[in-house]
């Protein structure tokens, strides 16, 4: 069967790096005839200068009829004043929505001869692998009411509301049970029961879920503040954090900075049939769009995730991240991730050179790195 992937470049950098993650899509067709169609959409800033909307219909169409969707990053400070419903994080919003992507996967690994690009101490860091599982389509950041009122007495007032059912904890804990058991076997669940009513439910549901169907696998639960301190005390303790929209949207960034730059974060967004969207963690980068010096790596490992998680293809997934940690072990270096003795490179030669150590490796067996 031929898999349908719809390619969106978005803003900023975004079309930068999402030209060198298709050409190793190319690379896969033509070397080793990886089965795909592709097809190219459009979504955020640009798209609504175009269109009028953030979030074109065709685009919507493509995305539910395809089997995954390969994002770059959309957003800048031009479309920062559109009404809400208008900008460009309101589009991916939405479209994380409508695809019911529940499940948001950020690895953080720190390749080895990176160590130094961390502002931690290598031992610290060094053999950091983690992953963090982020709810996605619930709490805070969709729930209702929410908005900004004015009171009788002429104040103002923010609203927004945490809200989470049993079934959405319940499904978002499954995900985060099945990953570990293919890694450490741990799961430590974030929260913040101490005073969030919402997050003592979460917790009682994980706790529940990870009796009937996980005994093999331990579980921590841990309050988000600690959390966020422990990661950057000492991250190497966790396997698989599991944890709601908010505190993994926070955490999830902590985790950026422990792997030197959040140029190389790839993340996956997961519905419950394998469909996903694939996108780094990183935004728009508008300082240093259009100039080449964007780090492309952590679409090319979006797009490792996308082959691992939809297309089933573990195999190639784990070439695809042996090429680019081959290309770091032979000291190229993007602006972000430089040190003085490396070879300093731009968005376009570090894809090309990864897409060089692939086309190799396809051709003889290396040994393999799984996330
Ligand atoms: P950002 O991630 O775009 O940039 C933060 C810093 O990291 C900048 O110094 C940037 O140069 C650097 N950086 C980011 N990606 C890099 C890469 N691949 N290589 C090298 N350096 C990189 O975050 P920001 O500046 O807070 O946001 C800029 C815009 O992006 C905003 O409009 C924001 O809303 C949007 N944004 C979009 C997404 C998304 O589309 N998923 C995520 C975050 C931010």
């Amino acid at each position: 069967m031929t898999a349908k992937i719809l390619i969106i470049p978005g803003d900023g950098i975004g079309p930068e790096i999402i030209s060198q993650a298709a050409n190793i899509l190319d690379e896969l067709e033509s070397s080793c005839g990886l089965n795909i169609s592709c097809e190219w959409g459009e979504l955020g800033g640009e798209a609504y200068d175009r269109t009028g909307s953030p979030l074109p219909e065709s685009t919507l169409k493509m995305a539910k009829e395809c089997d995954a969707v390969l994002f770059g990053a959309a957003g800048g400070s031009q479309w920062d004043s559109l009404p809400r419903h208008l900008r460009p994080e309101t589009a991916l919003l939405r479209l994380r929505r409508e695809l019911d992507l529940f499940a948001n996967l950020r690895p953080a690994i720190l390749f080895p001869c990176l160590a130094t690009s961390s502002t931690l101490k290598d031992e610290v860091v060094a053999g950091l692998d983690m992953m963090i599982v982020r709810e996605l389509t619930g709490g805070i950041y969709f729930g209702e009411p929410r908005g900004v009122e004015t009171l009788d007495s002429g104040k103002r007032r923010g609203i927004n509301t945490l809200v989470y059912h049993e079934d959405e904890i319940a499904r978002i804990t499954h995900v985060a049970f099945e990953i570990a058991r293919k890694r450490a076997n741990r799961v430590c669940s974030v929260d913040k029961a101490n005073v969030l009513e919402t997050t003592e439910l979460w917790r009682q549901v994980v706790s529940d879920v990870a009796e009937s169907h996980y005994p093999d696998v331990e579980l921590t639960h841990m309050l988000v503040d600690n959390a966020a301190m422990q990661l950057v005390r000492e991250p190497k303790q966790f396997d698989v954090i599991v944890t709601t929209n908010m505190f993994g949207d926070i955490l999830s960034d902590i985790s950026a900075m422990l792997t030197g730059s959040i140029g190389m974060l790839p993340s996956a967004s997961l519905d419950s049939s394998q469909k996903g969207l694939y996108e780094p963690v990183h935004g728009t980068a508008p300082d240093i769009a259009g100039q080449d010096k964007a780090n492309p790596l952590a679409a090319i490992l979006s797009l490792a995730m996308l082959l691992r998680y939809t297309l089933n293809e573990g195999e190639l997934a784990m070439k695809v991240e042996q090429a680019v940690e081959r290309v770091i072990e032979k000291g190229m270096r993007t602006p972000d991730i430089y040190f003085t003795e490396a070879q300093l490179v731009g968005t376009r030669q570090m894809g090309q050179e990864v897409r060089d150590e692939l086309r190799l490796l396809l051709a003889w067996s290396g040994w393999k790195f799984i996330w």
